[in-house]
Parts: C-alpha cells; structure tokens; sequence
C-alpha cells in the first residue's frame, strides 16, 4: 500500500466542454491545472485513481538544485522560488523547509564530479560549495574520516503527501475542475487536431491536450499514433518513527538517500539500485535505452513482470470499452523489504540513534524514465493541441511546480514561452545524439 495521501474534495460532474483537459493528477497535472485557473482558463483535470496516488506521494520529497543536469537548471531554480512561497500560494502547509542538500563524496572522482557541476552551476546562484572538516562534521553530525560533500543551501524538502494534494484543491479553488477516479480511455481528434477526450464518464470536448500520466503516458500517446520512449524502475523507500538529533540536509552517501519528515522520522532508500520490470514493451524501446542501460547496469536489476505496466500486452485503449486505466487505478508494487532492512541497518551504523528506530511504513513506487533522464515538455508535433509534460525520470517532485506551469503556457499558446529546446519529444528521432542526464 502506499503512503497515506491529504484528501483532495473532487469534482462530480463531468463538463461537455473544457479549453484544457489535463490527463493525470500528479504534480505536474495539478501544477498545470493551477497555473490556468488562475488565469481564468477553463481546465478539467482527470485522474484514473486518485491525486498523487502514484509517483507524486511516493517519492523522497527532494527539491534539490544538486547533481541536476544543466538543462534542468533553469526550471529547477523557478521551482524552488515556487517552493518557497508555496505555503502561502495555495494557503496549505506543503511541508516545505530549505533545508539544503548535502552529497557525501570520497574519492578523487567524486571530488572532479563535484567540482565540474559547481563550475557548470555557478551562474545559478545556489550557494553550492564544498564542505570538509569541521563544517562537514556540523553539517552530517557524523565525523568526516576523510570525506568532503557537495553541500547546495538553498535547496529543500516538501512532503509528497501533501504537496500535490493541496495544489489540487487551490487549482479547485481558483476554478479548474477535478475529476476521480475519471480514467482517460483515448485522446480524440478531428482534421488533424485534438478535438476531446473520451473518460471512463463519457466524452469532453476540448481545443487542449496536456498529458501529465507518468508511467502510463506512452500508453496514452499510441492513441494518437505516437510512440514515446518511456522505461520504468521501481523504487523502494521507508520512513521511521521520530529520531531526535539526526541531520536536517536531504543527504546522499554512499548508495542510501535519507532526509528529514516534518513528523520527525525520516524518509530513507536505496538510492543506486532501481530494478527494471522488464514486459513487452521494454523490448520495443531497448535501442533508445542502450547508453543508459550501459552506463546504469549494475543498479538496473531487470525483472520479468506481467502485472502493473506489463499489462500493456493487452490491447490498445478503444472508447467504448473499459481500459487498463480503470482496471490498474494505481500502480502500488511491492517494495523490496530485504532492500529497505539493509539501508536501515547502514543508516544506523552512521548514526546510532537510528538503532531503535521502527519502519512505520514501506512501499514501492514506479518511476517512469526517458532514454537520456531529462523530461519531455511540448507540444506534439504530430497532433496539434496535445502538450507533453511527462518523462521526469526520479527527479520530477522538486520540478513539478514549475514544469507544470511551463506546460500550461505552452498548451495555451502563451507567445511568450518558447518551451526548452533540449526537452523536446522528436530528440530521440531526429538524429541527434542522446547525451545523458547528470545526477542521481
Ligand atoms: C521512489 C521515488 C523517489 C523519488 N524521489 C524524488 C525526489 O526526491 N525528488 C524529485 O524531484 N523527484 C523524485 N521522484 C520522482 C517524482 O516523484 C516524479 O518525477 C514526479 O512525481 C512525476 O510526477 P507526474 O505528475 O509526472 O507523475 P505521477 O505522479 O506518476 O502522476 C501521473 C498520474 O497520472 C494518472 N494517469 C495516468 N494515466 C491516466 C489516464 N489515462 N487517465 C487519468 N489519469 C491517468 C496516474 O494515475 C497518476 O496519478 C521519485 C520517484 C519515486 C517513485
């Protein structure tokens, strides 16, 4: 089971007609559906299982700056400026708290990673610098012993389980329209632009597209004839009970990622080992994904899976029967308990007030990845009116706010917003090069 998410207060009705339908409840889709009901657009937002029931309530609650690729950087920096007023924004507690992130390195190669993305960074302004001796020590509360850290101040954490929940009910407030559970069974279009969606409720009809689904958007983009590159890795995460005097930083050493909960337990994984449901469809993606696999073979860990996404050796999604969507309302896989037992035992052999700390809860999560870790956001050149928003591959929570805004302008022609180049959907089919994302 997942964790415990803030309940939301949906919509009933369906609307015949919506300017936007946004397709998933994440943070990305509640992002976007925010950002145009504050500009008084009309927008219904629809989600097969429930606000941040899959990746958007699962994951670590990071909104780091550290380690993302320069082609993040941008967006990342307005996420966080987001962040930081977001409490006030949506007049809810996001659990936000600058509370920097700290990368722990040793080594001569970490020490060079480290250094070349603070060079790349600099124009940023993080703050970013490295840490060692005594200011390591304050920093981690544990002594160095010949480690040094990339230490970034101004990035943070916010709490998965309230974040998208609370955005969702200011995008209600402010007028966009919330509908689940309300599966989309395909995207419609008519002379060559979208022209509706069809949902498990009946049809709406709509002059925008955003798809916001996460592991399922590749599903829904071969509706319309398009085929998007997407894998998908299974995370594992637990959290503790409270644990007094342990370190404050969203923090990475050696293979385990920990940070801080505003309950007072701590969120803790396995940050290098992401096994790989492997199912038809990973076959048809496997070019696209060879320098990853290359590069990420020792955490990839494949694993044969004919439930969850491996479903999608059933048939395509049609408008007048029942889908996937509705028959898989949340993927909930199982998390790796002997995985999660072994970084508990590491965390408490780095700080032994974690020696009597209980695993209050477990679960898995499904991350969905694009061949070079860096996001899809734009339109779809084939299909007039859809917009992407989609492929944030383990590091889309701290970016969502802004991602999902920059969607928004994008599907309703903002002519100010010229999309991010380097996020593109066609990079993977157009002959250009396939250059890795940086960071975890
Ligand atoms: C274990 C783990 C750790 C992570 N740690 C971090 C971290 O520390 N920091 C960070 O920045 N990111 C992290 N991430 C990644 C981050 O959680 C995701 O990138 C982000 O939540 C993606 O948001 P999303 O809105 O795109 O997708 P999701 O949150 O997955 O939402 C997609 C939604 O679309 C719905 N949907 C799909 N198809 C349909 C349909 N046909 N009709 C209606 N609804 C549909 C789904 O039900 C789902 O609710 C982590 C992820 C995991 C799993």
């Amino acid at each position: 089971m997942g964790p415990y998410v803030d309940s939301v207060g949906y919509d009933h009705d369906l609307p015949s007609h919506s300017d936007v339908v946004i397709i998933g409840g994440g943070i990305i889709g509640v992002s976007a559906a925010l950002e145009l009901a504050r500009r008084g657009i009309s927008v219904t937002l629809c989600e097969k299982g429930y606000v941040a029931g899959e990746q958007s309530s699962r994951n670590w609650g990071w909104c780091r700056q550290a380690g993302r690729d320069e082609r993040e950087m941008p967006l990342i920096t307005e996420s966080l400026r987001l962040w930081r007023n977001m409490e006030a924004f949506v007049d809810a507690d996001v659990g936000f708290a600058q509370c920097g992130t700290t990368y722990v390195g040793d080594g001569e190669k970490d020490r060079a990673d480290f250094e070349n993305w603070l060079a790349m960074a600099q124009p940023y302004e993080t703050g970013a610098r490295m840490v060692s001796g005594d200011e390591f020590e304050r920093l981690m509360k544990a002594p160095p012993q010949g480690r040094f850290a990339l230490h970034v101040p101004t990035d943070g954490r916010a709490e998965p389980q309230k974040a998208a929940p609370a955005i969702a009910r200011a995008a209600i407030k402010a007028g966009a329209t919330i509908l689940s559970p309300c599966a989309v069974r395909v995207i419609e279009q008519s002379a060559g632009q979208v022209s509706g969606v069809v949902t498990e409720r009946g049809r709406i009809r709509c002059n925008a597209v955003i798809v916001a689904a996460g592991a399922w958007s590749s599903l829904i983009c071969s509706s319309l004839g398009f085929s998007l590159p997407q894998m998908t890795v299974r995370g594992s995460v637990l959290r503790t009970s409270r644990v007094e005097n342990g370190p404050e930083s969203c923090t990475w050493i050696g293979q385990l990622g920990f940070r801080k909960r505003h309950d007072g337990g701590y969120t803790i994984a396995d940050g290098a080992t992401f096994p790989t449901p492997i199912g038809p469809e990973s076959f048809k993606f496997l070019r696209q994904f060879t320098p990853m696999l290359r590069q990420e073979w020792r955490g990839a860990k494949p694993y044969l899976s004919w439930d969850g996404l491996g479903a999608f050796f059933q048939r395509s999604p049609a408008p007048d029967r029942p889908s996937i969507f509705e028959q898989v309302r949340t993927l909930d896989p199982r998390p790796d308990m002997a995985l999660l037992n072994r970084s508990l035992r590491t965390m408490a052999k780095i700080y032994p007030q974690f020696e009597a700390a209980q695993i209050t809860q477990a679960w898995a999560g499904l991350i969905d990845v694009a061949p070079d870790a860096i996001p899809y956001i734009g339109q779809l050149p084939s299909t007039p009116g859809v917009t992407l928003a989609t492929g944030f591959s383990g590091h889309g929570f701290g970016i969502g706010p802004a991602a999902g805004g920059l969607a928004a302008r994008i599907a309703v022609g903002d002519a100010s917003e010229a999309g991010v180049a380097s996020m593109r959907l066609t990079r993977f089919n157009d002959g250009s090069p396939i250059i890795l994302g940086t960071g975890p």
